[in-house]
């Protein structure tokens, strides 16, 4: 049973299903409602290796009521999906052996241009996660170039990577609170990897110890793993993108 302070909570702030968004009893043992339960897969136990981080993990397949669920967080503002999110990425980035009071949140910066958007879904879960793990959090220690748009607006997979390659500049002012941290590079939703190992070939400029991702869902999440993708970003520099296998793939 969950503790009475939650309940009260919950009364007062309705909750509702991360997934569909529909009220969820409050006397329930989980946030998920019964039809969207089954849908949340948990990929939480396995390691993708994108280039210039240590590993970049994620809760979620983007899939299913996770993906409905991120879209109206992304979308449509919905705040209690996205603290929903967070939490789950809090918890697993506490269950992380390297996780200490050594480690410093980043958020993935927004497109500059954006106005349809009342926040920048990274920044919101940095924020929280930050709160909820008594850790640092540098929020402006890089910028989105101004010539950078929106990933979604790319039709391929190719154009994505040239578009986010080298999208990022260093505040070098705020960065250097990251020197001999332990840098967690926080995102809603990774695809290729490409944004963050763009934000980490950035952040690398301000001397971290190590470079880690943790974001709220990956796609693709499966298909892919073992095998390994090299692309070469207009600069000709290689990004290297291992999927592996973690211990369960049920
Ligand atoms: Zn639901």
């Amino acid at each position: 049973m969950r503790n009475i302070i939650t309940v009260i909570t919950d009364m007062i702030f309705t909750r509702r299903c991360p997934g569909c968004g529909e009220p969820v009893d409050i006397f329930a043992d989980s946030d998920i409602c019964p039809s969207c339960l089954p849908g949340f897969r948990d990929i939480s136990d396995k390691m993708f290796y994108v280039s210039d981080i240590r590993c970049l993990k994620a809760v979620y397949s983007f899939s299913g009521p996770a993906r409905h669920g991120l879209h109206r967080f992304k979308f449509r503002g919905d705040g209690s999906a996205g603290i929903f999110f967070a939490d789950r990425i809090a918890e697993m980035i506490r269950n992380e052996k390297y996780f200490d009071k050594n480690c410093v949140l980043v958020p993935i910066p927004g497109n500059i241009e954006k106005t349809d958007r009342e926040y920048v879904q990274a920044v919101f879960l940095a924020k929280r996660i930050a709160r909820k793990l008594h850790i640092g959090y540098v929020g402006d220690a890089m910028r989105k170039k101004k010539s950078v748009i929106s990933q979604t607006k790319c039709r391929t997979l190719l154009a994505r990577r040239e578009n986010i390659a080298n999208a990022f500049i260093l505040n070098k002012r705020s960065a250097s609170k990251l020197c001999g941290k332990k840098v967690i590079i926080i995102d809603d939703i990774s695809t290729t990897g490409s944004t963050i190992s763009s934000a980490a070939r950035t952040l690398k400029k301000a001397n971290p110890a190590e470079i880690y991702a943790a974001c709220a869902a990956r796609t693709p999440t499966h298909k892919d793993i073992g095998k390994k993708y090299i692309v070469r970003c207009p600069d000709n520099m290689k990004t290297l993108l291992v999927v592996a296998k973690g211990n369960s793939d049920s």
